[in-house]
């Protein structure tokens, strides 16, 4: 499983508190140049490997476009991807260059809107909305990873599903 999506939008907390810090096993070092693992969920059910993909961002060099060609085969190869969002920000360029990435990629994503905390009940509906058009999506969560809402649920549908 992937977890991807551009910096800031809560990726990093989304899975801390997934994750729990008994089970967590975080690393800053690549495990291999293709992608990392940076956490490993527990559940009765099985395991889910949360891998970080490097090159997911708009490539602004040489170095860059072949991170992105990388990424893109990470992406093509994971069991799931989860396409985290902030709904407390209007979706914009780095959305649009994942978006249009994952138009490419066969493998079932998940659009988790996170930050529904921050804003106010129609600002998120609102959000949700614009989000949720911008990706061929198969399931969309709206979460707040910092208030727990709603990770239940999205665990639930990460092993239904791998
Ligand atoms: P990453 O770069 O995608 O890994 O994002 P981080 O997990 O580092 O979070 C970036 C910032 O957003 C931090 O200041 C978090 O505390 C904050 N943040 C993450 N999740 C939430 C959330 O659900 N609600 C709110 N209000 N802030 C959040
Ligand atoms: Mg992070």
């Amino acid at each position: 499983m992937s977890i991807i999506g551009r910096p800031n939008v809560g990726k990093s907390t989304l899975m801390n508190q997934m994750i729990g810090k008994k089970v967590a096993i975080m690393s800053d070092k690549p495990q291999t140049t293709r992608n990392r693992i940076v956490g490993v969920l527990n559940a009765p059910g099985g395991q889910a490997i949360f891998l970080d993909t490097p090159g997911i961002h708009k490539p602004k060099h040489k170095l860059g476009e072949i991170m992105v060609t990388t990424a893109r085969k990470t992406l093509n190869e994971v069991d799931l991807i989860l396409y985290v969002v902030d709904a407390s920000e209007e979706p914009g360029g780095g959305e649009q260059f994942i978006s249009q990435m994952l138009k490419d990629i066969k493998t079932p994503v998940f659009l988790v809107v996170n930050k529904l905390d921050a804003v106010n009940r129609e600002e998120g509906l609102k959000k949700i909305s614009q989000y949720s058009q911008m990706v061929a999506w198969q399931e969309l969560i709206p979460v707040s990873a910092k208030e727990k809402t709603n990770l239940d649920r999205l665990k639930d549908l990460i092993f239904a599903k791998l």
